[in-house]
């Protein structure tokens, strides 16, 4: 921590709320346009020395992770059901939010992911629309991320990739046991595996080391800094300006607006649970695509008596989450997938949706091994491997080091009765409504599932597989991808934001996360939140300038 010290009662010029991804982005692009910023973060501020290689920590227990003990949340699939506690997401709860932890996978879009309702029409029982940008419009913006946070890959390897402007700042990792036979695979197969893009450091960039290969990386965070993280890329140098300060274990219960419909600021609890208001000239909630929906929901006051920003009713709708399917096998050999980052080879020949196959939905497959031993010995076995006993634990040591997965992410449409409202029964330990999710998958996006897990098991074969087995495609774990509760669009009846995330409502407020999301492409959405932070930011340092922020 190494910033100015802001006084609350001085009127800042930005005040970001969440030093997430997204947060992360907002942090730097303002401070260094000149401007002074407050960035109030719920969770604590971690450094690598903080880390272990601990999986009880950080796999069974929410280590770097929002703690459902302390922010309880309630699922319920319809609204006819009760909700029940249930650890429905999880997402990165720290300075650096989920980008300390995160697989670090970090695709595009398509340039079709921005139009795909003009191009496959209405899908019935949703709110599938276009975005109202295009990938030209956001392409600078994804470049100036893979640059500025350091993105491992290898341009004009993927044959489905949209035009980028630039190769990607560093060549991609090395390849693992499971990327060379699942290449193997999909080249046999007529398909195109290319080396994953990941933001991970193949070699020394901007001051940080090249990734070491551990092995620790999903979940965990890089005590190298070779996870390019906000943590250890971005925010340094938005604190290096001497304008921004990032306020850790600020936990923002509610944003502040006046009488004339501006924001003003926002109150929050410190690590003491003591309620301070910090004043601002604008707010940006980057609080993640369930946590930013829940704070405008608390920010209720006389003239937005639904909620902040919520004119339209859709603040917390059309939630898209992480739609996936594993099939996972075990190899005669070796593969020690145990070593270095999860992914490194990708096909995208499944992404674009094909009418052809009687829904609509489409996505990338990858080849992975995101198991550590516990965890394996509890979920990574075979179904019909003992489960007690001198041959369980053979049978562990045995299918540890050759086991390995196929993920395929994939489409979650986007349908109004998915959501994020406060649950009327349920309290976290501040005494804030805790997070009511209620969420069903569309028919096509469990039949894109099933059609994807029978892709996965060709492949699989075609590797020499010697036993293959699924995982249940529906709600295969706890989301980590959590996006549309905020949507973007040029109506503001049918949108929270527009399309540089400024709210249609407070002219002061925006919401620059996953939030935004108007549909969901195929996952690993991290890519896109912080291109469009880096857009939203343009945007508000030229509004800043000429003066319609204060
Ligand atoms: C295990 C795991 C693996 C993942 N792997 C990938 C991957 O490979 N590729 C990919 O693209 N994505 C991946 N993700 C998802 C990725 O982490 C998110 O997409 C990304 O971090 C979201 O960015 P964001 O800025 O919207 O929110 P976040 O990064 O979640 O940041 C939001 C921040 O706001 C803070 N906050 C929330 N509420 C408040 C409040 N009231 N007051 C103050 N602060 C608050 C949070 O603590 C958090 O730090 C993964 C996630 C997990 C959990
Ligand atoms: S595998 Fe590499 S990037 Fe991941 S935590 Fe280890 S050193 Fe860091």
């Amino acid at each position: 921590m190494s910033g100015p010290k802001f006084r609350p009662g001085d009127a800042v010029d930005f005040l970001v709320i969440g030093a997430g991804a997204a947060g992360g982005v907002m942090a730097k692009e303002l401070a260094i346009a000149g401007f002074r910023v407050v960035v109030l973060e719920q969770g604590p501020y971690w450094r690598e020395k903080h880390y272990s290689h601990d999986e009880i920590k950080y796999t069974f227990l929410p280590g770097l992770t929002n703690d459902v003990k302390l922010q309880p949340i309630t699922f319920r699939a319809n609204e006819h059901e009760p909700a029940k506690l249930m650890k429905a997401i999880e997402y990165g709860r720290q300075v650096g939010g989920g980008s300390v932890h995160f697989t670090a996978n970090y695709w595009r879009f398509h340039e079709s992911d921005f139009h795909e309702r003009s191009l496959y029409g209405e899908v019935p029982g949703t709110a599938f629309a276009d975005w109202p940008i295009t990938y030209a419009d956001l392409e600078p913006y994804y470049t100036k991320a893979e640059y500025d946070l350091g993105i491992s890959g290898l341009a004009g390897a993927n044959p489905f990739e949209a035009p980028r402007s630039k190769p990607y700042p560093l060549p991609p990792l090395p390849v693992k046991s499971s990327g060379v036979l699942f290449e193997r695979a999909t080249k046999t197969l007529g398909l195109h595996p290319y080396p994953a893009p990941m933001a991970v450091l193949s070699q020394p960039y901007r001051g940080r080391p090249a990734c070491v290969h551990c092995g620790f990386c999903e979940s965990f965070g890089c005590e190298m800094r070779a996870k390019s993280s906000t943590l250890v890329s971005i925010i340094p140098e938005a604190e290096a300006t001497g304008r921004c300060e990032i306020r850790p274990d600020s936990y923002v219960r509610k944003i502040v607006s006046d009488a004339r419909g501006r924001a003003t600021g926002a109150v929050y609890f410190d690590a003491k649970r003591r309620e301070i208001f910090q004043r601002a000239k604008a707010v940006v909630l980057c609080a993640n695509g369930v946590e930013s929906a829940k704070l405008l929901l608390l920010s209720k006051s006389n003239l937005f008596p639904q909620g902040l920003a919520n004119s339209s009713g859709l603040v917390g709708k059309h939630l898209m989450w992480d739609n996936g399917s594993f099939a996972t096998a075990v190899f005669e050999h070796p593969l020690n997938e145990y070593k270095s980052v999860q992914v490194t080879r990708v096909i995208h020949d499944y992404y674009a949706a094909d009418p052809k196959r009687g829904f609509y939905g489409g996505g990338g497959i990858d080849a992975r091994f995101n198991f550590y031993p516990a965890g394996f010995a509890l979920y990574g076995m075979p179904p019909d491997a003992p489960r007690w006993g001198s041959e369980y634990k053979r049978l562990i040591g045995t299918y540890f080091t050759r086991t390995m997965s196929l993920l395929a992410h994939a489409t979650s449409l986007p349908m109004e009765k998915n959501s994020v409202t406060l649950d009327p029964d349920v309290k976290d330990a501040w005494g804030l409504p805790a997070v009511r999710i209620t969420f069903e998958n569309h028919p096509d996006d469990i039949a894109n599932l099933n059609w994807l897990q029978e892709r996965q098991y060709e492949i699989l074969k075609v590797m020499g597989a010697k036993k293959i087995w699924p995982q249940p495609v529906e709600m295969y774990s706890t989301s980590v991808h959590l996006m549309g509760t905020c949507r973007m669009g040029r109506d503001p009846k049918k949108s929270v934001v527009n399309s540089v995330s400024r709210t249609h409502d407070v002219p002061n407020l925006f919401v620059v996360d996953g939030s935004n999301f108007v549909t969901s492409a195929r996952q690993q959405p991290t890519a896109t939140i912080q291109a469009l932070a880096y857009r939203a930011a343009d945007h508000m340092v030229r509004a800043a300038t000429i003066g319609e922020l204060a």
